[in-house]
Protein backbone atom coordinates (compact mmCIF):
# COMPACT_ATOMS: atom_id res chain seq x y z
CA UNK A 1 0.00 0.00 0.00
CA UNK A 2 1.39 3.31 -0.94
CA UNK A 3 1.70 6.05 1.61
CA UNK A 4 -0.63 8.36 -0.09
CA UNK A 5 -3.25 6.09 -0.31
CA UNK A 6 -2.78 5.61 3.21
CA UNK A 7 -2.95 9.33 3.94
CA UNK A 8 -6.17 9.83 2.00
CA UNK A 9 -7.37 6.88 4.02
CA UNK A 10 -6.47 8.96 6.97
CA UNK A 11 -8.47 11.87 5.80
CA UNK A 12 -11.57 10.11 5.14
CA UNK A 13 -11.77 8.00 8.28
CA UNK A 14 -11.50 11.42 9.58
CA UNK A 15 -14.37 13.25 7.99
CA UNK A 16 -16.39 9.73 8.33
CA UNK A 17 -16.64 10.84 12.16
CA UNK A 18 -18.35 14.26 11.90
CA UNK A 19 -22.04 13.21 12.18
CA UNK A 20 -23.47 15.47 10.10
CA UNK A 21 -21.44 15.29 7.02
CA UNK A 22 -23.66 13.19 4.42
CA UNK A 23 -21.35 10.53 3.17
CA UNK A 24 -21.98 11.15 -0.48
CA UNK A 25 -20.62 14.08 0.24
CA UNK A 26 -17.53 13.28 2.15
CA UNK A 27 -15.51 12.10 -1.27
CA UNK A 28 -16.43 15.96 -2.62
CA UNK A 29 -15.00 17.70 0.59
CA UNK A 30 -12.00 15.40 0.07
CA UNK A 31 -11.86 16.69 -3.49
CA UNK A 32 -11.94 19.98 -2.34
CA UNK A 33 -9.08 19.84 0.40
CA UNK A 34 -6.53 17.81 -2.23
CA UNK A 35 -7.61 20.64 -4.54
CA UNK A 36 -6.98 23.72 -1.70
CA UNK A 37 -3.70 25.53 -1.43
CA UNK A 38 -1.38 24.94 1.15
CA UNK A 39 -1.92 28.41 2.55
CA UNK A 40 -5.95 27.62 1.98
CA UNK A 41 -5.35 24.70 4.12
CA UNK A 42 -3.27 26.18 7.13
CA UNK A 43 -5.35 29.03 7.43
CA UNK A 44 -8.42 26.28 7.82
CA UNK A 45 -6.45 24.05 10.52
CA UNK A 46 -5.55 27.50 12.03
CA UNK A 47 -9.29 28.68 12.68
CA UNK A 48 -10.60 25.68 13.20
CA UNK A 49 -7.74 25.73 16.34
CA UNK A 50 -8.89 28.84 17.71
CA UNK A 51 -12.40 28.69 17.47
CA UNK A 52 -11.70 25.45 19.59
CA UNK A 53 -9.63 27.19 22.37
CA UNK A 54 -11.69 30.47 21.94
CA UNK A 55 -15.12 29.38 22.03
CA UNK A 56 -17.40 28.81 24.78
CA UNK A 57 -21.29 28.87 25.43
CA UNK A 58 -22.31 32.22 26.75
CA UNK A 59 -23.04 32.26 30.10
CA UNK A 60 -26.30 33.89 29.93
CA UNK A 61 -28.06 32.23 27.12
CA UNK A 62 -25.51 29.25 26.39
CA UNK A 63 -25.07 30.42 22.68
CA UNK A 64 -21.71 30.04 21.08
CA UNK A 65 -19.56 33.01 22.36
CA UNK A 66 -15.68 34.56 22.70
CA UNK A 67 -14.82 32.36 25.96
CA UNK A 68 -15.37 34.89 28.92
CA UNK A 69 -17.46 37.18 27.04
CA UNK A 70 -21.18 37.43 26.54
CA UNK A 71 -22.66 35.82 22.92
CA UNK A 72 -23.48 38.89 19.92
CA UNK A 73 -26.68 38.81 20.26
CA UNK A 74 -26.82 39.23 24.84
CA UNK A 75 -24.31 42.26 24.20
CA UNK A 76 -26.85 43.84 21.75
CA UNK A 77 -28.63 46.33 23.78
CA UNK A 78 -30.88 47.20 20.88
CA UNK A 79 -32.26 43.87 20.83
CA UNK A 80 -35.51 43.32 22.87
CA UNK A 81 -34.48 42.33 26.55
CA UNK A 82 -38.19 41.36 27.71
CA UNK A 83 -38.39 38.37 25.49
CA UNK A 84 -36.64 35.43 25.27
CA UNK A 85 -37.02 32.61 22.98
CA UNK A 86 -36.52 29.23 24.44
CA UNK A 87 -34.45 26.82 21.85
CA UNK A 88 -32.99 23.45 21.82
CA UNK A 89 -29.81 23.82 19.92
CA UNK A 90 -27.00 26.52 18.60
CA UNK A 91 -28.28 25.59 15.23
CA UNK A 92 -32.15 26.14 15.69
CA UNK A 93 -30.99 29.58 17.22
CA UNK A 94 -28.91 30.44 13.92
CA UNK A 95 -32.13 29.02 11.81
CA UNK A 96 -34.24 32.07 13.70
CA UNK A 97 -31.73 34.66 12.87
CA UNK A 98 -31.35 33.73 9.49
CA UNK A 99 -35.17 34.61 9.24
CA UNK A 100 -34.83 38.29 10.46
CA UNK A 101 -37.95 38.47 12.60
CA UNK A 102 -37.07 37.95 15.82
CA UNK A 103 -35.16 40.76 17.69
CA UNK A 104 -35.44 39.29 21.72
CA UNK A 105 -32.43 37.36 23.46
CA UNK A 106 -32.28 33.30 23.41
CA UNK A 107 -32.21 30.86 25.51
CA UNK A 108 -30.42 27.45 24.35
CA UNK A 109 -31.45 24.26 26.41
CA UNK A 110 -28.71 21.79 25.25
CA UNK A 111 -31.56 19.46 24.25
CA UNK A 112 -34.65 17.81 24.90
CA UNK A 113 -35.87 15.80 27.50
CA UNK A 114 -35.38 12.51 26.55
CA UNK A 115 -36.32 9.77 29.07
CA UNK A 116 -35.42 7.05 26.88
CA UNK A 117 -31.97 8.48 26.59
CA UNK A 118 -31.85 9.32 30.32
CA UNK A 119 -31.71 12.90 29.64
CA UNK A 120 -33.79 14.66 32.28
CA UNK A 121 -34.72 18.26 33.35
CA UNK A 122 -31.18 18.69 35.02
CA UNK A 123 -29.40 17.86 31.79
CA UNK A 124 -30.72 20.77 30.45
CA UNK A 125 -29.81 24.51 30.92
CA UNK A 126 -33.82 24.59 32.13
CA UNK A 127 -32.58 26.06 36.36
CA UNK A 128 -30.69 28.54 34.18
CA UNK A 129 -33.68 29.78 32.44
CA UNK A 130 -35.55 30.12 34.81
CA UNK A 131 -32.23 31.73 37.13
CA UNK A 132 -32.17 34.59 34.65
CA UNK A 133 -35.83 35.40 34.24
CA UNK A 134 -36.63 38.60 36.27
CA UNK A 135 -39.51 41.74 36.76
CA UNK A 136 -38.33 42.99 33.22
CA UNK A 137 -39.34 39.45 31.40
CA UNK A 138 -42.14 39.98 29.51
CA UNK A 139 -42.89 36.78 27.48
CA UNK A 140 -41.25 33.32 26.60
CA UNK A 141 -41.54 32.22 23.50
CA UNK A 142 -40.97 28.25 22.72
CA UNK A 143 -39.05 27.89 19.67
CA UNK A 144 -38.58 23.99 20.40
CA UNK A 145 -38.91 21.55 17.60
CA UNK A 146 -42.26 20.11 16.76
CA UNK A 147 -41.26 16.97 17.66
CA UNK A 148 -42.76 14.95 20.86
CA UNK A 149 -39.48 15.32 22.71
CA UNK A 150 -40.12 19.28 22.21
CA UNK A 151 -43.67 19.97 23.13
CA UNK A 152 -43.12 17.97 26.24
CA UNK A 153 -39.91 19.84 27.02
CA UNK A 154 -41.88 23.08 26.80
CA UNK A 155 -44.82 21.71 28.15
CA UNK A 156 -42.51 21.30 31.30
CA UNK A 157 -40.84 24.41 31.65
CA UNK A 158 -44.13 26.35 31.33
CA UNK A 159 -45.43 24.67 34.43
CA UNK A 160 -42.10 26.42 35.84
CA UNK A 161 -42.33 29.62 34.85
CA UNK A 162 -43.50 32.41 37.05
CA UNK A 163 -47.63 33.62 36.61
CA UNK A 164 -47.08 36.94 35.32
CA UNK A 165 -45.31 35.84 31.61
CA UNK A 166 -46.76 35.64 28.46
CA UNK A 167 -45.89 32.42 27.39
CA UNK A 168 -46.15 31.91 23.16
CA UNK A 169 -45.03 29.40 21.06
CA UNK A 170 -43.98 29.32 17.05
CA UNK A 171 -47.30 29.38 14.78
CA UNK A 172 -47.88 26.35 13.05
CA UNK A 173 -46.55 26.00 9.81
CA UNK A 174 -43.37 24.35 11.32
CA UNK A 175 -44.35 21.13 9.87
CA UNK A 176 -44.93 18.38 12.96
CA UNK A 177 -41.53 16.41 13.22
CA UNK A 178 -39.44 18.60 11.43
CA UNK A 179 -36.55 20.85 12.68
CA UNK A 180 -36.36 24.48 12.54
CA UNK A 181 -33.17 24.10 10.93
CA UNK A 182 -34.20 22.66 7.87
CA UNK A 183 -37.52 25.09 7.61
CA UNK A 184 -37.45 28.14 5.14
CA UNK A 185 -36.55 31.72 6.35
CA UNK A 186 -40.16 32.71 5.18
CA UNK A 187 -41.70 29.59 7.33
CA UNK A 188 -39.75 30.97 10.63
CA UNK A 189 -40.36 34.45 10.10
CA UNK A 190 -44.63 33.69 9.61
CA UNK A 191 -43.97 31.72 12.57
CA UNK A 192 -42.76 33.89 14.31
CA UNK A 193 -44.82 36.42 13.66
CA UNK A 194 -48.10 34.57 14.27
CA UNK A 195 -46.99 33.01 17.57
CA UNK A 196 -49.80 31.83 19.91
CA UNK A 197 -50.43 31.62 23.53
CA UNK A 198 -48.98 28.44 25.08
ZN1 LIG B 1 -25.86 35.03 25.04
Amino acid sequence: MTRQLLSLQKLVGQLQKIPYLASKNIYKVVGYFLEASVEDIEKLCKVLREAKENVDACACCFNWAEKNQKCSICQNSSRKQDIICVVETWHDLMAIERAQEYKGLYHVLGGVLSPLNGIGPDDLRIKELLNRINKSTEEIIFGTNPTPEGETTASFIATKLPSHLLISKLASGVPTGSSLEFIDRVTIAKALSGRQPF
